[in-house]
């Protein structure tokens, strides 16, 4: 019998991507699962998406990620996508069913996840979100599927965040929405028991940034989680550590978002841990831990 060279295809669509780390993780997991899997990083440019797309299904992919600007132009593309993607308006996962293109979003599974592993409950909790673009999407339509109590938006664009009110008060009738225009050193209502940071503040190089909100109404029965995952330690969740309240860093949404999309690729789990490990190495311990 001779040797078998070929491997299943997955990977990542983005413009610009050259920089994405996923390739590095995902590329572990399948090392550590034993299987011939094989992650690129593909650049598409906006007007080849269709074509692309096209391709995966001529070249037997077995799926791939999408990133800016892809995730909501996609759609039209695709042969379906789940309930939840179309409720968030994007798609970051393709999966291949022979030869139709499925859209899933795994942004809010992945953050859903870290929450879960933390030991938090959010049934009937009260989540204050800073942001209301793609990840606070994503994140509010999984919080709102894991039964929630009440949702308070603070977005600095009123258009948008009450855009995001108007949907999730459309597919979730049962739960409590609002928007509050973000002001000057915002204060978060004190009987929060969940903050969320989805805005880009923090996000590297800008790794002291920090939201413009009192950090003396966070207190030690809130937890507040973070999506930024490069240098993921922000600024937010150290002031959130000076007042003893628990904190959610955006590496492990990172992480645990991957592990779901190559869930839906070869029907396997992927390990965390092992996948943590990968992007401290490749980067420094410093900046991914
Ligand atoms: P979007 O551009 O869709 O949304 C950005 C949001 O941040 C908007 O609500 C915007 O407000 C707000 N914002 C940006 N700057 C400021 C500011 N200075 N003050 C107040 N609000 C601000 O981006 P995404 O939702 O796609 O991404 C947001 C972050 O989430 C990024 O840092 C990304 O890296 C991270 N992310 C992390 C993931 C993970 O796995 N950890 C997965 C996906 C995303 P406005 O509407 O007013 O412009």
């Amino acid at each position: 019998m001779g040797k078998e060279y070929r491997e299943e295809l997955v990977g990542v669509f983005g413009d610009p991507v050259d920089e994405n780390p996923t390739v590095v993780v995902a590329q572990k997991a399948f090392e550590t699962m034993g299987i011939p899997y094989r992650y690129l990083t593909i650049n598409v440019h906006p007007e080849d998406l269709k074509a692309a797309l096209e391709g995966l299904k001529a070249m037997n992919f077995k799926g791939m990620h999408l990133t800016i600007p892809h995730k909501v132009a996609a759609i039209p593309y695709l042969d379906s996508i789940s309930e939840e993607a179309s409720i968030m308006g994007a798609v970051n996962t393709i999966v291949n069913l022979n030869g139709k293109l499925y859209g899933e979003n795994t942004d809010g599974k992945g953050f859903m996840t870290s929450v879960i592993n933390a030991g938090i409950e959010v049934c009937e909790k009260k989540v204050t979100m800073l942001g209301a673009g793609g990840a606070a999407r994503a994140i509010a339509v999984e919080l709102a599927r894991a039964g929630i109590g009440e949702l308070v938006i603070i977005n600095r664009s009123e258009e948008r965040g009450r855009g995001l009110v108007e949907t999730l008060k459309n597919h979730f009738p049962d739960l409590t929405v609002s928007y509050r225009r973000w002001n000057h050193t915002m204060v978060i209502d004190e009987n929060t028991n969940i903050l969320v940071n989805t805005t880009d503040i923090g996000l590297y190089p800008h790794v002291d940034a920090r939201p413009d909100i009192d950090f003396n109404s966070i207190h030690s029965r809130m937890v507040v989680c973070d999506v930024i995952p490069n240098h993921p330690h922000t600024q937010l969740l150290k002031e959130a550590e000076r007042r003893q309240a628990k904190t959610i860093d955006g590496l492990g949404m990172l992480i645990n978002q991957c592990v779901e999309s190559i869930r839906y690729w070869t029907g396997k789990t992927a390990e965390a841990e092992v996948m943590k490990e990968a992007l401290a190495e490749e980067y420094g311990i410093d900046v991914y831990y």
